[in-house]
């Protein structure tokens, strides 16, 4: 048996004949840049998230950047980010020159909330949760705190595309939000795509400028902006796809309530939990193992078993390269430490069977037992 991690080739056999008309409607008319299929699918996706304003952007780390500068984020400034997330949450709070000061996790994987006030100083100018996996972070208590501090709330919605919390939607909680339409992602382009979202038509009016040199008004550009737009074919993929992802979100929470039930039985295999008011749409499932000898040799023998698995993420924000300068070590994050040994994502997507979930299941338990 072969089961893919992703399988992007099912998303497209859906889609294809929508994508294959709308492109060809662009290429006839030659209309490549912004225009009405990037303002459409900007529309849909506000709608679907239940935010005011979605601003289509090249990729979700420019998503976030821009975010971040449109809250007046920069030099000088910390940001509280999640020692457990992808890199690009990290970056793009350096490439706006500000400081990410992390925070560990809790048992959930997301940001420990009861650990962000001990890292707040006078320079902190922002808290950026990261709704890791599908599900969000913790919000109420993250709001509560940005609130006491007067601090500005920007989220990595990269991963929670259709999730909500408490019945708010992935995006619009903070102040501003930014999302990734990635591949991979639940709602994936065919290359790189983001967005930025948020309910506030100030902050909304400066990204639009900020991703279009600048400018509001062709060749006036009062500040220094970006060249980060959607890319208009890219639109037609996504509101192709976005019409479909509430099903697909739905498939996906089927499989993620299979694999617990199926894994209820199997010692020494912690399931995912779910934070209270949390609708989860299941982006990864990610399972704990005993230790970091077992879970090397589950994707060994995994993947010798044509299993898709992956690691989400192995090595943390303080332990990269890239951050060195942040002066951390070994020891300083032990939760997310113990997570990137012992952490293991099992295949997940909308088109994932029954059949495959339980040989997946199977084949783990040989490798605990
Ligand atoms: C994918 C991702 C991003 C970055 O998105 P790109 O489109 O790859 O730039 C940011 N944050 C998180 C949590 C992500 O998963």
């Amino acid at each position: 048996m072969n089961i893919a991690f992703v399988d992007l080739k099912a998303q497209d056999a859906e889609v294809r004949r929508e994508v294959e008309e709308g492109w060809r409607s662009i290429l006839d008319r030659t209309a490549f840049v912004l225009g009405d299929e990037v303002r459409a699918f900007e529309e849909a996706f506000a709608d679907f998230s239940g935010v005011a304003h979605c601003i289509g952007v090249a990729n979700g780390t420019d998503a976030l950047e821009l975010a971040l500068r449109s809250v007046d984020v920069g030099p000088g400034d910390e940001v509280i980010v999640p020692a457990n997330t992808f890199i690009a949450s990290a970056l793009a709070v350096s490439r706006v020159g500000a400081r990410p000061v992390l925070v560990d996790c809790a048992d959930d994987h997301l940001i420990d909330v009861d650990q962000i006030e001990a890292r707040l100083t006078e320079r902190t100018k922002a808290i950026m949760p990261v709704h890791l996996y599908g599900q969000m972070a913790p919000m109420r208590g993250i709001l509560e705190i940005a609130e006491r501090h007067g601090l500005v709330v920007v989220e990595d919605a990269a991963q929670s595309q259709g999730a909500s919390q408490d019945g708010t939607g992935s995006g619009g909680l903070g102040k501003v939000a930014g999302t990734s339409f990635y591949p991979g992602k639940n709602l994936g382009a065919y290359g790189d795509a983001g967005a930025v979202l948020t309910n506030d038509p100030d902050v909304a009016q400066r990204v639009q400028a900020l991703r279009n040199y600048g400018s509001e008004i062709k060749y006036h550009h009062p500040v220094t902006g970006f060249n980060s737009r959607l890319d208009t074919l890219q639109a037609v993929v996504l509101s192709a796809k976005l019409r479909r992802l509430a099903d697909w979100n739905d498939r996906r929470r089927s499989s993620a309530a299979r694999y617990t039930e199926l894994l209820a039985g199997v010692d020494g295999v912690e399931t995912p939990t779910t934070v209270a008011g949390n609708e989860h749409v299941w982006h990864l499932y990610v399972v704990r193992l005993a230790d970091q000898e077992t879970r090397d040799r589950a994707i060994t023998e995994l993947g010798a078993a044509g299993v898709g698995v992956g690691i989400h993420y192995p090595v943390p924000i303080h332990l990269q390269g890239a951050f060195e300068h942040l002066g951390h070590g070994h020891g300083d994050f032990p939760a997310t430490e113990r997570a990137a040994e012992t952490m293991l994502s099992l295949p997940m997507h909308p088109h994932l069977t029954t059949e495959q979930q339980e040989y997946v299941v199977a084949r783990l338990a040989a490798v605990v037992r």
